[in-house]
């Protein structure tokens, strides 16, 4: 057959050159940078994808976009359809030096400073985290090319870590010599102050500068601690300068961490920044289900089910609830009925964190998250930098708790319920046109669930 007689490569050309307008540039540095035409066929045009998820991702977001646009260009109705690129072995991927085995890759020895299980394999896609982990995937495979740096943010239990070892294990398996250095950034601060006191500067820096991939953990904790971003934002410069890869996470967005030096906050931001958010039930569902699998015990999906719909707040909880009844059913040797985990799960599904908050827990996690005193909630001071977290701080008093406008207003400072409602409505308007905000409440709000919890 010959295939040359379909040639729509021109089509897909422009089309590309004009969806490269139209979606931003984060989108277009996720999603489209990495779709290659491939070749073309009687029904339409085959493209190369990295990946199987990021064909199904393609397809879910942009198919019928890409699709009207190749039809009104072509004339025609084009089909899309997709090829993996990594199931095309034809060509060696970049940077592996030694020649394309016909054998799978003799395996490494594990890296000493990750997790084992901390790989994508194990990390569960849905929703809320397809976007950070597709990226994460993306920098593993080719790392210190387009995401770089990247910082991946969200709340506690969300899968920060995991995805950011998962970069660390997965690079070292594909690639020879490469030097891969995790670290958390408290630990980073420890072996700082160490260098600095035994005068040993020389071998942190010659340490953390000479990696290929540099991924450093919770660099939250770094506010407040001057000398230590100082020395980041140098190893930032010189890994950068290099093109070494470099990921951070984070448990907040960038710009709501405080007292960070201006120049290290635009280090960060340079790059691709991914959130991840609490996942929903169906994702829940999966990851809890995988979970059962992996350990090897007999779960029923209605206990499964049972735990899904009782926890919400991240999977860090999610797991702890299975390891319980786990250890339960170990215990006394019986299988897990749907009363068991009623019974064993009772304190975990009752924890009383949404239902005994109050609003001054509410006012002092707000209060301590924008570095101002409580009485700074409390009071009547209209400055924009108290006034606002003030209204952020109804707003979350008003979403996770039953008190009335009027009881929140008090609380407030012996305000009107009108003033509680305006707030509420103006941070649902700051909202809309603020992608920072909504994240930003979310976390707070988990905290002050975390808060709840540890003080009941
Ligand atoms: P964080 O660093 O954000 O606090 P972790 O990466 O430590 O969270 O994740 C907490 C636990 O939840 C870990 O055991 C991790 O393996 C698991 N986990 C988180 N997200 C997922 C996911 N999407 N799929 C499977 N396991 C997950
Ligand atoms: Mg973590």
């Amino acid at each position: 057959m010959n295939t040359d007689a379909w040639d729509y490569s021109v089509f897909w050309k422009e089309t590309i050159s004009q969806l490269r307008q139209e979606v931003s540039e984060q989108e277009w540095v996720m999603w489209f940078n990495n779709i290659a035409y491939d070749s073309s066929n009687q029904s339409g045009i085959v493209l190369k994808v990295p990946s199987l998820f990021y064909r199904d991702q393609v397809i879910q977001r942009y198919l019928s976009l890409i699709e009207a646009k190749l039809e009104s260009l072509s004339g025609r109705r084009l089909n899309l359809s997709f090829s993996i690129a990594q199931s095309n072995h034809k060509d060696p991927p970049p940077k592996t030096r030694e020649p394309l085995p016909s054998a799978p890759k003799p395996k490494k020895r594990p890296h000493p400073g990750l997790k084992s299980d901390y790989v994508f394999d194990t990390f569960v896609i849905g929703e809320n985290n397809s976007f950070a982990a597709n990226a994460a995937y993306a920098i593993a495979k080719n790392p210190g090319t387009a995401y770089n740096p990247c910082l991946i943010y969200g709340g506690v239990g969300l899968g920060k870590t995991h995805l950011v070892q998962s970069i660390g294990n997965a690079a070292w398996a594909e690639f020879d010599n490469l030097k891969v250095a995790y670290v958390t950034a408290e630990t980073f601060t420890n072996e700082f102050i160490e260098a600095i006191r035994d005068k040993k500067n020389h071998v942190f820096k010659n340490k953390y500068r000479n990696v290929d991939i540099l991924l450093i953990d919770d660099i939250h904790f770094l506010q407040n601690k001057t000398e230590n971003q100082e020395e980041l934002f140098h190893t930032f410069n010189a890994l950068y300068d290099a093109n070494k890869q470099m990921v951070f996470t984070c448990d907040r967005p960038v710009s709501e961490l405080k007292h960070l030096t201006d120049r290290l906050r635009s280090r960060f931001e340079r790059g691709l920044n991914v959130d991840l958010q609490p996942p929903n039930f169906e994702t829940r569902f999966a990851i809890l289900k995988r979970k059962v699998e992996s350990k090897n015990v007999s779960i029923s999906d209605d206990v499964i089910e049972l735990i899904c719909r009782n926890v919400t707040t991240n999977v860090r909880d999610l797991e702890a609830a299975l390891t319980k009844l786990v250890a339960y059913a170990d215990l006394v040797n019986k299988n897990v009925t749907i009363e068991i985990a009623h019974q064993q799960l009772k304190d975990v599904f009752s924890n009383p964190k949404q239902n005994n908050i109050t609003l001054e827990m509410i006012q002092r996690v707000v209060a301590e998250y924008f570095a101002l005193s409580h009485n700074d909630l409390r009071g009547k001071k209209r400055t924009k930098g108290i006034a606002f977290p003030r209204q952020i701080a109804m707003y979350v008093a008003r979403e996770i708790t039953e008190y009335s406008t009027t009881e929140v207003g008090l609380e407030f400072g012996g305000r009107d319920h009108t003033t509680v409602m305006h707030a509420c409505q103006r941070v649902d308007s700051r909202m809309k046109t603020d992608p920072t905000l909504e994240p930003t409440i979310q976390h707070l709000i988990r905290l002050v669930k975390e808060y709840g919890s540890k003080t009941n």
